[in-house]
């Protein structure tokens, strides 16, 4: 039988409300397992940094009071002390801890050349050789200093820049300064800056 995610959800509402109906209230038991995740975790105050909400973020983390182990995240959750979010996050916020564990992430830049049908890994410093190439290329062809009435503009108009979800305020901010010095119009990113 194929579970899709909307009889997913809906069995779990039907398990949840027939637990209720039958006296058996899961709350403790979801709150103690959460105590359980957590027990001997250290917790970190941070900072979500997905857009300039700037929501408060508890991180639960494994394995760092010994020397020889890497600390290891274990849960995040809001912060119910943090006055901007209360404890509560958005969506995005909520999938922290996945952002940071996830085994798809990408660790290494990549590339689809001309004509490819597939992405391939490349190093870090043929990334940015390429990137600053194709970069001043483009630039130099596609740059226009005036409109058709003789004003002033300054435009790039053949590069486009997106960020992505998971790019932090940091990283976006630096993108818009330097997207906005080359004179890259065609320009977005979440972050709102
Ligand atoms: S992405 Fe969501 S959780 Fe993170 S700071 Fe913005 S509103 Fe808050």
């Amino acid at each position: 039988m194929t579970l899709t995610r909307r009889d997913f959800l809906k069995v779990g509402t039907i398990g949840g409300a027939a637990a209720t109906v039958f006296g058996f209230d899961l709350a403790p038991a979801y709150a103690q397992l959460r105590e359980l995740k957590i027990a001997r975790a250290t917790e970190t105050r941070s900072t979500c940094p997905y857009c300039s909400v700037s929501c408060g973020i508890l991180i639960y983390t494994l394995g760092d009071k010994a020397k020889n182990v890497t600390p290891q995240v274990v849960h995040v959750e809001g912060d119910p002390d943090h006055p901007i979010n209360r404890g509560t996050l958005c969506p995005k916020g909520a999938s922290l801890e996945q952002d940071i564990l996830n085994p798809r992430r990408l660790l290494k830049p990549q590339v689809r050349r001309p004509g490819s049908d597939h992405w391939e890994d490349i190093p870090w410093e043929t990334a940015i050789d390429e990137i600053a190439h194709w970069t001043k290329k483009t630039r130099d062809a596609s740059f226009v200093d005036k409109d058709k009435d003789g004003k002033t503009v300054n435009r790039c108009e053949g590069i486009a820049f997106t960020g992505g979800c998971t790019d932090t305020n940091e990283f976006n901010y630096l993108i818009v300064k330097t997207m906005r010095s080359l004179g890259v119009c065609y320009l977005e990113n979440q972050a709102r800056v």
